[in-house]
């Protein structure tokens, strides 16, 4: 479709579904990530979500001078199930705030730098959610990770709101689906889900579908919600969760 996309978080997991999903119906896509995609169909803008000179770099490079049709702000980390009195406090506000700046700050900066280029061309951002946005129970998400995904389901409305009426916001919100989702502090983290055959079987019977999403599947969404036949749609969630019981 040539539309220029960003995407957030692209080099791993739910957001490199999402740049080839984007760039299976022919656009443009650049990812905003730590590392480097694999995919060398991918711009590649390596830094920081955290960081507001980085987000302005990678809008400016996935903009062209029409602006940019489709953010997809979607690097994440996980809290690693840290309950509230789980670690001493120390490290419980070093997780809490870590996982606040990236997964709920890095969104705000990610809307905020693309703003006027979105408005520009008349565009349209997805944000990636959780099931941890709705649920507290049996998903292994701690304090840090269930605020900062019920915070970004706020930012969704909230940005839906300021942005309208030339720019859609909406979300994803994704089931447990087995990728690199880390949780730690920069030097040290470690993978939430280090055994997919244990989501599968936790999926199986916690899913009236009695099973999880694919990564193709929940990539899907944020194509719909990117298209021109979602035009009327703003401010709302889709979840891709195969029914998740609560
Ligand atoms: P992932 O680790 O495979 O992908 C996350 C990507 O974000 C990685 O490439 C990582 O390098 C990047 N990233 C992390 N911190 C960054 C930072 N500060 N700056 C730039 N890039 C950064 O994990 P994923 O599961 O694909 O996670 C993507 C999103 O999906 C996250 O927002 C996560 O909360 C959400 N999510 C995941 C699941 C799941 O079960 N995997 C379920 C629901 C929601």
């Amino acid at each position: 479709m040539n539309r220029r996309v960003l995407v957030t978080g692209g080099a791993s997991g739910i957001g490199a579904a999402i740049c080839s999903a984007f760039l299976h119906v022919g656009d443009e896509v650049t990812s905003l990530d730590r590392t480097t995609s694999t995919d060398p169909r991918v711009a590649s803008v390596v830094g920081d979500v955290r960081s507001t000179k980085d987000q302005r770099l990678a809008v400016d490079h996935a903009a062209g001078d029409g602006g940019l049709d489709v953010l997809i702000a979607n690097a994440g980390i996980h809290d690693g199930g840290l309950t509230l009195e789980g670690a001493p406090l120390e490290v419980l506000l070093e997780r809490f705030r870590h996982v606040l700046e990236v997964d709920v700050v890095g969104y705000l900066i990610s809307l905020r730098a693309a703003a006027d280029a979105l408005r520009e061309a008349r565009g349209c951002a997805v944000l990636t959610l959780s099931d941890a946005s709705f649920d507290v129970q049996g998903n292994g998400a701690g304090v840090a990770y269930v605020t900062a995904k019920h915070a970004a389901l706020g930012l969704v409305r909230a940005a839906a709101r300021d942005l309208a009426p030339d720019v859609r916001v909406n979300a994803v919100a994704p089931g447990g689906v087995a990728t690199s989702l880390s949780a730690g502090s920069d030097g040290e983290s470690r993978r939430v889900i280090s055994d997919p055959e244990a989501l599968s079987a936790r999926l199986r019977n916690r899913t009236l579908l009695a099973r999880g999403a694919t990564l193709d599947q929940i990539a899907s969404a944020y194509l719909y919600l990117a298209s021109p036949p979602a035009a009327a749609i703003t401010g709302q969630i889709l979840r891709v969760d195969s029914g998740l019981l609560p």
